[in-house]
């Protein structure tokens, strides 16, 4: 069976774009419910007889949604999105964020790219999802605070294994210009909190100077990231083709004529996908443990801390593998590529779950004011669902094309 089926329409269909209007319309910026958008879509699903399981934060204002349409012995393939948006405080819109715009081809408004079109254009597809008989089910995961560092995905995916739900596959459907991305990198988050004592500046040797001590550990830091980018093995694959880690905050002290008592600072690692973030914290870790005999000398209650903030695993499959061979297939793409942000793609493949990242839109256009997504890159994401359908949807047969 020939699965792709060629891009002949440039516009996507009505029911994609009301439903695209519909969501950009709940603000859902992270730090707010997404409750309204969730019941929305439940709502929807409803009316297809479509049940839908909700995960709930810990304070009960925001959910994820997962949902099974259509059947079939087989396990199925996920699409993925997730439903917060980052805040548009500050950025020069030309029109109002949360109300749909479409205008010289594209659909303006915060979440039109990243990610509400993806969601638009599954959500337009439910009847045919639910009425093909295309033999497996397709599953809807829709999640809540991504934006924050894809907090709420995993509280999904625990749901799926309790239930011993596992899909065969995941597409995420963040933008990539329908381009198939096969990798990306892992983000990891730390803080590091320095306490020393304060003291008269005249009197330096009876304080601790807690921003010089954090200015060590961060110029440490710093040659960690300078060893890496020597003597890690490059993958050009990536546009920085190696781990790197930076610091990007830092807060401490009062004024010149004080001793600092306490400085902390926030440093981000990036790890290849397949590289551990470990040892690198281990590392620093130990270099910072190698101060403190020197720090307590003076005050015996000094110390420093380092914590971590998040995790996101980074994600790499095989282009050979089935899934990546199907979704080349079906969004009619030459090539896979890899990515230096990070998604919820790699949580998935973490549970076991083969997951590619292929989505309507461009990247540049995240988070950005004036966000949009072009009609175009909508008909083409519907193009690609639409060959979901008449794929095998197993992706344990990826030779067809
Ligand atoms: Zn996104």
């Amino acid at each position: 069976m020939i699965n792709h089926i060629p891009y002949n329409k440039t516009e996507p269909s009505r029911l994609t774009l009301d439903i695209l209007e519909k969501l950009i319309s709940f603000p859902t910026v992270s730090r707010d419910s997404n409750l309204e958008l969730i019941y929305w879509i439940r709502d929807y699903l409803a009316d297809f007889d479509v049940s839908c399981r909700l995960t709930y934060d810990f304070s009960g204002k925001k959910a994820n949604l997962f949902a099974s349409l259509g059947s079939g012995s087989a396990p199925g393939i996920i699409l993925s999105g997730h439903t917060d948006v980052v805040p548009t405080e500050g950025q020069a819109w030309d029109s109002d964020p949360f109300k749909a715009v479409i205008k010289d081809g594209a659909v303006y408004g915060r979440g039109s790219a990243d990610m509400k079109g993806f969601i638009a254009a599954a959500l337009a597809m439910a009847p045919k999802f639910i009425n093909s008989g295309q033999g497996f089910p397709i599953h809807f995961a829709f999640s809540y605070d991504e934006e924050v560092g894809c907090l709420g995905v995993r509280g999904l995916i625990k749901d799926l294994q309790e239930i011993g739900l596992q899909p065969a596959g995941c597409i995420v459907g963040e933008p990539t210009s329908m381009q198939p991305l096969n990798a990306h990198k892992g983000a990891y988050r730390f803080r590091c909190s320095v306490h020393g004592k304060e003291a008269h500046s005249s009197y330096t040797p009876l304080g601790v100077n807690a921003i010089e001590y954090a200015a060590r550990v961060i110029l440490y830091i710093r040659g960690l990231a300078d060893e890496l980018s020597r003597e890690e093995p490059r993958d050009m694959a990536f546009t920085v083709p190696y781990s790197t880690l930076q610091t990007g905050t830092v807060r401490g002290g009062l004024a010149a004529n004080i001793v600092p008592k306490s400085c902390e600072f926030e440093f981000d690692v990036r790890t290849m996908p397949d590289a551990p973030y470990e040892p690198l914290i281990e590392r620093i870790k130990k270099f910072a443990d190698t101060l403190v005999p020197e720090m307590q000398h003076v005050d015996p209650n000094a110390s420093i801390a380092i914590e971590c903030l998040s995790t996101t695993p980074g994600m790499s499959i095989s282009e050979t593998s089935p899934l990546v061979r199907m979704v080349k297939r079906l969004s009619g793409a030459s090539e896979v590529s890899a990515a230096s942000y990070t998604t919820e793609a790699g949580l998935f493949q973490e549970a076991g779950i083969p997951t590619v990242v292929c989505g309507p839109g461009d990247i540049v256009q995240a988070h950005r004011p004036n966000e949009f997504v072009s009609l175009e890159q909508l008909a083409k994401c519907e193009a690609f669902l639409n060959a979901l359908i008449n794929s095998d949807g197993s992706t344990n047969n990826g030779s067809g094309a």
